[in-house]
């Protein structure tokens, strides 16, 4: 979804100052000014710039009505290909420079009915506080749902929006449920089923020894893996796995949230997001993101579990973490933590991704711990 020609939103006028005096077949696709929704595939030809209009007809993308694509990725391999009518055969994109844009194209969400109207959703109290702004309780047609709301800022709403077309394509029972999303001039909203037991951490944390069971601990881990064991399933990379990124239910069903890192990757990171202690050592290092570092950091997440949500490397600096970790380190067993459970985040905490198991083999480790020791 990321394309180096996608401009976003820029005029006709900046689009031929981009282009201009250069190579015949050199192209940009940005967004269309005078009709919202659509787009415009700026071509180089003999010194001028054509502006082919994208319409957006019937689910399908065209500039001439006769050939049809589903996204700008197969318009622009097509013209690639052959001129077809154009002025000429694209030959080189021109990359946007600087920041790069998403393109995400809210008419996949108008289309496939994942458009909930204003009129729908009754707005409550403030529940959370998340990187994009706030989350809220809401009222979807008399159902209790929860609400990520988007500061107004339009860079963060294409990550914000790249974070919902992934959740739209996910779908498993734990897993956070999308529901739709409001879609105006004004804001974006995200509406997700309500979790009503908060965040794992703050659950752990606030009911302590004295309310958390082996049962629930054991539960919370299995219920996480299963989810995680889903997203390695589909080749999706979380990035950001971790206690306070799984939701419990009213029902105490655990469930992995927060798709915002989970991206391909094209996703720009920024280095000063990354949760350090959950983080993979290669991942910190080379950018290596895997489902096996997402293993490394349900490994902490267990820690964490077992621990009853006391932040990981208790007695080590953040800026001394890496050192440690890099050379070896490993935690200790929490306090109480079954030897069955605490070998499995070893496991998880192998230096080498290759060693680390998979979602799918550490659940099955998980069950038989499960039917071994709570009957
Ligand atoms: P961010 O994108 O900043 O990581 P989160 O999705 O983690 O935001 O949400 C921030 C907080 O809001 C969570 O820790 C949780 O307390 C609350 N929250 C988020 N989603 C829900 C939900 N579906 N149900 C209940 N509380 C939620
Ligand atoms: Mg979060």
């Amino acid at each position: 979804m990321l394309e180096r020609w996608f401009h976003g939103k820029i005029s006709r006028e900046r689009a031929e100052s981009l282009l201009h005096p250069k190579e015949d077949g050199l192209f940009l696709v940005r967004e269309s000014t005078n009709f919202p929704g659509d787009y415009t595939l700026c071509v180089c030809y003999e010194e001028k710039v054509e502006h082919y209009r994208v319409k957006y007809k019937e689910s399908h993308l065209t500039i001439d009505d006769e050939e049809f694509f589903e996204n700008l990725a197969q318009l622009v391999e097509h013209y690639e290909q052959d001129a077809d009518g154009l002025c000429t055969q694209l030959t080189k994109a021109l990359p946007k420079q600087g920041k790069q844009e998403f393109c995400v194209n809210t008419k996949d969400f108008i289309d496939n009915g994942w458009v909930i109207s204003m009129q729908d959703l009754e707005l409550c109290e403030t529940i959370g506080k998340g990187e994009f702004g706030d989350v809220l309780l809401g009222k979807l047609r008399g159902e209790t749902v929860a609400v990520k709301m988007l500061k107004d800022n339009s860079s963060a709403a294409q990550k914000f929006l790249a974070e919902a077309s992934l959740m739209t394509s996910l779908r498993h029972e734990n897993l956070v449920e999308l529901l739709g999303l409001v879609l105006n001039a004004k804001h974006i909203l995200l509406v997700t089923e309500f979790m009503a037991k908060g965040s794992l951490v703050d659950y752990l944390r606030s009911r302590g020894r004295q309310h958390v069971t082996p049962k629930h601990q054991i539960h919370f881990a299995l219920d996480t893996c299963s989810g995680m064991e889903y997203l390695e399933s589909r080749k999706v990379v979380h990035r950001d796995l971790a206690a306070r990124n799984v939701l419990i239910s009213e029902e105490s069903v655990a469930k992995v949230a927060d798709f915002g890192l989970a991206r391909e990757e094209t996703y720009s990171l920024d280095c000063g997001k990354l949760p350090i202690k959950w983080t993979a050592p290669e991942a910190l290092k080379n950018w290596t993101f895997s489902n096996k570092s997402d293993m490394w950091s349900f490994g902490i997440l267990l820690w964490e579990i077992y621990s009853f949500g006391r932040v990981p490397y208790p007695r080590i600096p953040l800026a001394d973490v890496v050192k440690h970790v890099e050379k070896g380190y490993q935690m200790e067993a929490p306090e109480g933590c079954p030897p069955e459970v605490y070998e499995m985040m070893r496991q998880a905490w192998s230096l080498s991704p290759e060693l680390r198991p998979t979602f799918r083999q550490l659940k099955a480790k998980l069950l038989t711990f499960m039917l071994n020791s709570l009957q």
